[in-house]
């Protein structure tokens, strides 16, 4: 060769920018042609710069230099074999993890190696900082960052591979990967043993001591070919040596030593690879080792989950209250003002009792939300689904399928559009008719009434077991339309598990207040015209005959209080007062009571009635029922007028329980509101995203039917149980 003559080869894992390297060095200077005897394409090109004839050579693309396919032996050939002056090692710097293993084993061949940092661009819109000058401290070698197809440093990189390949330092004793101490002794010996019978070829001692404790074949193979008769005693040297270190770790050596070649990338990215997603990525492998463990990820799902009901119901009873005695100051302001009659009534009962009535679960809604905020701003909704993927499996449906589910907790309008990111159509239909299964937090104020009213202190555990009976149901109902109507396998798809991040609190706010300015458009909206509709129709008729002449009791019972007040001690008076305020409000409630059951409305309600009485549901659960059908939040605010009650919570809840009432039918009409028909904005949406009215008819059809049957199993089977009082 000339003197001024140097061969460069470029390696690199595939996709590395080998190429696109190449072809700026050498330009249009390039031969293409295949390596000697394989079918793998060979680049070389000649270009003359700073002085010098450079021959470059595009290797292979690969991972490693093991023997396991045509493309590794090629490289790890020519390398051996035809000895470039240098060989840059071209790196995706956006992976430096597993471009490394091939770096190392580069070092190992102690070929004159050179790093080029490709892809700089990319590692640095990700984030990822790179030390390079600890990096080429560390493995002693030159480190030079490159963009490939922008042409950035691939000047200073042939100027580095020149000046590597004329540099007189020893390139023997360059750093590079060391093993345990047993593993290193044995190397020490094959490669003694190695040059009392072939000196000091055929390749670098070490290397080849290696290889043939790796039991690489390729180099056994050229090894006894080069040591003739004297193979066969080294070749039981070196597999005594396995042996040994066989038993020593209970594992074949060559993997024992690939392994500690990870070792020594992994302590290489700690020192040098300095950003936060990477430390981001440990982090969340680490803690995906708990939450997403096969064991204990599952119940802490289900602890989560139960959390966020729990503190939506005793943390958002506070500010409840608060709103609460807000409602009950306007309502009697306005109560003081108006004048006594129609107008007043459709004030104080229709708008103020009606939005009043739901506007008090703001605070409940709000922490609901946030809390399904945190799971989505985390990362963990991603988890859950991951958890839920065998579940899902169950119904043949992917994990992916449970987002929307998820979110179906808060509102299913947004939870059945979310079905869109499914590919296959029979997943997606599957999906969204089984999300309105989720309760949406709609449909928490008609738990909150009832579960508080007639469990106590149980009630957050109650709403938990409510929410838990939908999932199940919708489990169910998956696999039996899987079965029956949507047959056919899942399609496959790979769980992406995004980093964990510390959500901001301010996007945490963001995310909670999008969500709940629907609950508050609601409000002004839906809730308010069904609230008046439903004031409407059981206010009127206005002429009602009472059983009972009520204006008449009310007088006599103020006159008769009249004269015990009268002949009354000053002292006593007092106690005297309240019971007459108590006793005349009794008799009030009882003609409104009346008046509802009466007014249009209450004839509605008579007429439903005989379908839901084997629930144990009265005629006002069943209007409340019906009208939930506007909205979920409206079948409180029916109870509450049907139930004449405009002071609130506490008021309603002891009026239900005095009009016959229990637990038990308090746990069916919950059953039978979990389930049935979802709002006209879901059902909307059901027909809109199926884009078939018969998909939403089917879905109310089936909803209510199942609704009923359930609710008529729990109510009959309690009542068995001894449960109905
Ligand atoms: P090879 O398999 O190693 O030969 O890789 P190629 O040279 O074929 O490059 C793979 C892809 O990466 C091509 O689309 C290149 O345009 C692109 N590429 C190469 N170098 C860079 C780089 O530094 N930054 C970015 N963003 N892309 C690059
Ligand atoms: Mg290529």
């Amino acid at each position: 060769m000339a003197p001024n003559c140097l061969s460069i080869a470029l390696a690199g894992n595939p996709n590395s920018g080998k190429t696109t390297i190449f072809n700026h060095i050498t330009g249009t200077r390039q031969k293409v042609g295949n390596w000697p005897g394989v079918t793998v394409e060979k680049k070389e090109g000649t270009i003359h710069k700073y002085g010098y004839e450079l021959r470059i050579i595009d290797l292979p693309g690969t991972y490693s230099l093991t023997p396991f396919s045509i493309e590794e032996i090629v490289a790890r050939d020519f390398i051996l074999e035809s000895t470039p002056d240098v060989v840059i090692d071209i790196i995706d710097a956006s992976n430096l993890e597993r471009s490394l293993y091939l770096a190392t084993q580069l070092r190992e061949l102690d070929c004159r190696v050179l790093f080029a940092l490709n892809m700089a661009d990319l590692a640095r819109e990700r984030g990822i900082k790179i030390d390079a000058d600890k990096l080429s401290e560390l493995l002693d070698l030159p480190v030079v960052f490159t963009v490939g197809n922008r042409n950035e440093g691939i000047d200073d990189l042939l100027k580095k591979a020149i000046e590597l390949a004329e540099s007189p330092t020893e390139i023997s004793r360059r750093r590079r990967v060391k093993y345990t101490k047993d593993i290193e002794i044995a190397i020490d010996r094959v490669r003694r043993r190695l040059s009392d019978v072939v000196g000091d070829g055929p390749y670098n001692p070490r290397w080849t001591a290696i290889k043939l404790l790796e039991n690489d074949s390729v180099v056994r193979d050229r090894v006894a070919d080069a040591t003739g008769d004297r193979a066969a005693d080294l070749m039981t040297a070196v597999a005594q040596e396995r042996l040994t270190l066989r038993e020593l770790y209970d594992d074949d050596p060559e993997i024992v030593m690939t392994d500690e070649r990870y070792g020594f990338i992994a302590g290489i990215i700690k020192e040098v690879v300095t950003t936060s997603t990477r430390r981001r990525v440990d982090m969340s492998r680490n803690i995906d080792l708990v939450l997403t463990n096969r064991f204990v990820g599952f119940p802490i799902f289900i602890f989560f989950i139960w959390m966020m009901f729990q503190v939506t119901f005793t943390v958002g009873a506070y500010p409840m209250e608060w709103i609460e005695s807000g409602v009950g100051l306007l309502s009697r302001l306005l109560g003081a003002i108006l004048p006594e009659g129609i107008l007043r009534a459709f004030v104080l009962d229709g708008v103020i009792a009606g939005v009043g009535s739901v506007i008090v679960f703001l605070p409940n809604i709000l922490i609901l939300f946030f809390f399904i905020a945190i799971f989505e701003d985390t990362g963990y909704m991603a988890r859950a689904a991951f958890l839920m993927d065998k579940i899902m499996h169950l119904i043949g449906l992917h994990g992916k399928s449970f987002i929307p589910m998820l979110m179906g907790f808060g509102c299913n309008v947004p939870a059945v559009m979310a079905a869109r990111t499914l590919e296959s159509e029979k997943d997606r239909i599957l999906t969204i008719l089984i999300t309105p299964f989720m309760s949406c937090s709609a449909k928490l104020p008609v738990y909150i009434i009832l579960a508080g009213a007639f469990f106590g202190a149980r009630a957050g555990t109650v709403i938990f077991g409510i929410y838990m009976t939908g999932i199940v149901l919708s489990i169910i109902t998956g696999r039996l339309f899987r079965t029956v109507l949507l047959r056919g396998a899942d399609a496959p798809f790979v769980m992406e598990l995004p980093p964990y991040r510390a959500p901001t609190f301010k996007s945490l706010v963001i995310h909670m207040w999008d969500r709940s300015k629907m609950f508050l458009k609601k409000m002004t909206g839906v809730i308010l015209v069904g609230s008046m509709v439903v004031w409407g129709l059981s206010a009127f008729p206005r002429n009602i005959d009472y059983d009972m002449d009520y204006s008449g009791r009310i007088e006599a019972l103020k006159a008769a209080y009249g004269t015990t007040l009268a002949n009354a001690e000053p002292g006593e008076r007092d106690p005297i007062l309240r019971e007459r305020k108590e006793r005349i409000e009794d008799l009030q409630r009882a003609r409104q009571a009346e008046h509802a059951e009466k007014s249009y409305m209450g004839r509605l309600g008579k007429f439903l009635a005989p379908v839901f009485e084997p629930l144990g549901i009265d005629w006002r659960g069943s209007v409340a029922i019906v009208t939930g059908f506007v909205a979920k939040e409206i079948v409180v605010s029916t109870l509450g007028i049907l139930h004449a009650v405009d002071e609130g919570r506490e008021v309603l809840k002891e009026t239900l329980k005095t009009t016959g009432m229990t637990p038990l039918s308090a746990l069916s009409m919950m059953i039978f509101i979990l389930l049935y028909v979802p709002c006209l904005a879901t059902v909307a949406a059901i027909r809109r995203e199926t884009g078939s009215s018969g998909w939403m008819v089917f879905n109310i059809v089936y909803s209510t039917t199942l609704a009923w049957v359930a609710s008529f199993c729990v109510y009959q089977t309690g009542q068995l149980l001894g449960y109905g009082v």
